[in-house]
């Protein structure tokens, strides 16, 4: 016996989790399109460099979170850990600022990281993204913030806590690094031993620190509004400005970094307690200096957002927010019968009636059991005597009145 389990971290969907996936999916394709987004599928895995460069080094995700494996030729390839390396080089190596100035594009796939299981937290997991890329308009800012929360509305998660704040440009956020390495500097051996060399590489990772002690030594530090340029300034205050406008209350939050180095201007993350505790549901920034590495040098500004799905199924799940979809008719049948079956079958399909057969002739009482276990809406019984006179029985489950149809005439007594 071959005794093979699924690897730590993944999952298996099926039957109504995989319909609860799709459900959360179609909604969301439905949405974006409202907002003239437009799908992009990039490959499950890219050559490491992508992600050790686009990402950053320091970050947790190419430190300890990869999947790196080599192909036969000895090239590093790496399963995507998130959307943005990817679409990026998409973007330039497809030349797709000569198709729009602007491009809106999302994404909707499986992402990998090697991260400590826990529930809603996967090593494969499904991620909704979207990128808006050619744009430095601090509207465009605005609107992925509003199309993300947006969303959550649609599934029912109204109560949302938006936290925002600007994390500078390559000019302005070297002023800013110094200030913090300034303000925390002498109590740099009380950090987190993670924090210690963060505070060497990548001190804005300290800002991210779970650690309550880290907490405490950063609840006072110097604000990014204070020391970003005044461009940055300007973008943010138009941000706010903006979202005010349209009656999106936020929260601006000094110690909001998000956890990858392509981030600059502004940093967003949307919090829900529908989880339980305030946990962060989706997240997103502006990212003007990633598209210049894969592009000589030349940037190009860009802003995005990723949502986990699987968090959202959670909260969906504990909401009994999904309808799942019902069976229209369940057939049964005698052995004696059972040779009509497949075209009656064929029939109802015809008419865009989804039908299903038990496949064995067993005991009716059985098979009616079986119908109320698929959720069937209509079971249609294949008598011996009706079946001669060319008719069945039709029995609706929700009402269990039951009547006798013509066998040419099924689908119109179906009410869908
Ligand atoms: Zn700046
Ligand atoms: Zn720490």
């Amino acid at each position: 016996m071959l005794n093979i389990k699924k690897p730590r971290g993944t999952n298996d969907f099926f039957y109504d989790s995989s319909k609860n996936l799709e459900f959360i999916e179609n909604k969301i394709k439905n949405i974006v399109k409202l907002y003239g987004y437009g799908r992009i599928r990039t490959p499950l895995f890219e050559y490491t460099e992508l992600f050790t460069r686009g990402i950053g080094e320091g970050t947790d995700i190419v430190g300890k979170e990869m999947f790196t494996f080599e192909d036969r030729g000895g090239r590093s390839l790496t399963l995507r850990p998130e959307g943005t390396a990817s679409v990026a080089r998409a973007y330039i190596e497809n030349s797709m600022q000569n198709e729009f100035a602007v491009n809106k594009l999302f994404y909707l796939g499986t992402m990998y990281r090697a991260e400590r299981p826990q529930k809603g937290r996967y090593r494969e997991f499904n991620q909704f993204g979207a990128e808006c890329i050619g744009s430095s308009s601090p509207l465009i800012d605005a609107e992925i913030i509003l199309l993300n929360i947006n969303i959550l509305k649609e599934f029912g998660i109204d109560n949302v806590n938006l936290l925002i704040n600007t994390v500078g440009c390559s000019k302005c956020k070297p002023s800013y690094n110094n200030a913090l390495k300034e303000a925390i500097g002498n109590k740099k051996d009380e950090l987190c031993e993670t924090c210690q060399r963060r505070y060497d590489i990548n001190i804005l990772r300290i800002l991210d620190c779970k650690n309550d002690r880290c907490r405490e030594i950063i609840k006072d530090i110097p604000k990014f509004y204070d020391y970003v340029c005044d461009e940055c300034k300007e973008h943010f205050d138009r941000l706010c400005e903006e979202l005010t406008r349209i009656g999106q209350s936020f929260t601006v939050s000094n110690t909001l970094v998000r956890g990858l180095d392509y981030y600059t201007k502004t940093a967003f993350e949307v919090q829900t307690d529908a989880l339980g505790a305030q946990s962060a549901v989706l997240g997103g920034g502006r990212y003007d200096n990633l598209i210049g590495l894969f592009n000589n040098g030349k940037d190009i500004p860009a802003v995005g957002s990723a949502m986990g799905i699987e968090r959202l199924l959670i909260i969906l799940e504990n909401q009994n927010n999904i309808i799942s979809e019902r069976l229209d008719v369940f057939i049964a049948a005698f052995k004696e019968t059972e040779n009509e079956v497949l075209k009656i079958m064929q029939k109802l399909r015809a008419n865009n009636i989804s039908c299903d057969y038990g496949f064995s002739a067993k005991s009716i009482k059985s098979q009616f059991k079986y119908a109320n276990k698929r959720n069937a809406k209509y079971i249609l019984v294949l008598g011996e005597d009706e079946l001669k006179k060319g008719m069945c029985r039709l029995k609706n489950m929700d009402s269990t009145e039951e009547k006798e149809v013509s066998l040419n005439d099924i689908h119109s007594n179906i009410e869908k």
